[in-house]
């Protein structure tokens, strides 16, 4: 099974940390990127560097600014050499839960800035690079979508716009990059145990026990690490812009 340079934004924490986990499990090297400063992962670089083989670093970036986005790209070039797969993890959700006929512009602009603007550009540009650079047959992207690419939430519209264009970009992204040998995902999470989800957890802990998932529990991380560990095997080689659904059955339709 090969192993490649994987840059995984948003890796220090929640579901990223969980890639990063499980793609270091598999030997990858690894680059992962978040807005906390450089050091501010110390103890998770050690740790990945005391279980497992691979190289791994941290890098500070902002994904919806562009300079950070040039110069994360530079400094994983300049570390690991060339890019073979590229994890769009990092986002945010809205940070007040308004109803959508008081959503403010700014938190329109923060959220379709960070999980959909940065994500795309970032696509962009790794694209363009992989096809100058990469020395690896096997390349990928893959996007972390989210349910609420479909499910309407009035209280979080923007988070959901943002979530149903990262689709279509996946789609997008597929159709450019297919004749280039460029595999494109979405992984589609349910609800994952994160910080994202800690202020709603007791609502959610109430909606699983009644049934919301089909498997009554929480997704966890390493959920999504698994699914993208698994995407990097090649397993799916045949299978491109396609929605890959880890959310314990949610998304079932039932009667
Ligand atoms: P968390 O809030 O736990 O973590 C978010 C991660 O994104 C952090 O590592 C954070 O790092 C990073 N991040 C946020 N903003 C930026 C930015 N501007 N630039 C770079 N990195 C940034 O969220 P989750 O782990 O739960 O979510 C990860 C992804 O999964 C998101 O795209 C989310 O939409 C999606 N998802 C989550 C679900 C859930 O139930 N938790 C369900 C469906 C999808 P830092 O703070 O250091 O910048």
């Amino acid at each position: 099974m090969g192993k490649y340079n994987v840059l995984v934004t948003g890796g220090a924490r929640g579901i990223g940390a969980g890639i990063v986990r499980s793609l270091a499990a598999a030997g990858h090297n690894v680059g992962f990127c978040g807005r906390a400063e450089v050091g501010s992962c110390d103890d998770f670089l050690a740790e990945l560097k005391a279980n497992y083989s691979g190289n791994f670093a941290y890098f500070c970036c902002d994904v919806s600014n562009s300079s950070d986005r040039e110069k994360l790209l530079g400094d994983f070039e300049a570390t690991f050499g060339s890019i073979d797969a590229l994890i769009n993890n990092a986002g945010v959700a809205p940070n007040v839960r308004a109803d959508l006929l008081d959503m403010g512009e700014d938190s329109f602009d923060r959220v379709l800035g960070i999980n959909l603007k940065g994500p795309f550009f970032l696509t962009q540009a790794v694209a363009k690079r992989m096809l100058k650079n990469s020395s690896s047959n096997f390349k990928c992207i893959i996007n972390i979508g989210s349910v609420s690419a479909d499910y309407a939430s009035i209280n979080r519209g923007e988070y959901c716009l943002s979530k149903s264009a990262v689709a279509m970009a996946t789609k997008l992204f597929s159709v450019r990059l297919a004749d280039d040998g460029i595999c494109v995902y979405e992984i589609r999470p349910g609800v994952i145990k994160s910080d994202m989800t800690g202020a709603v957890s007791a609502k959610y802990d109430k909606m699983i026990a009644e049934g919301l998932t089909l498997q009554k529990r929480w997704g966890m991380p390493d959920d999504i690490g698994k699914a993208v560990a698994m995407l990097l095997t090649g397993a799916l080689a045949y299978s491109t812009g396609q929605v890959i659904n880890v959310d314990g059955g949610l998304t079932i339709e039932r009667f």
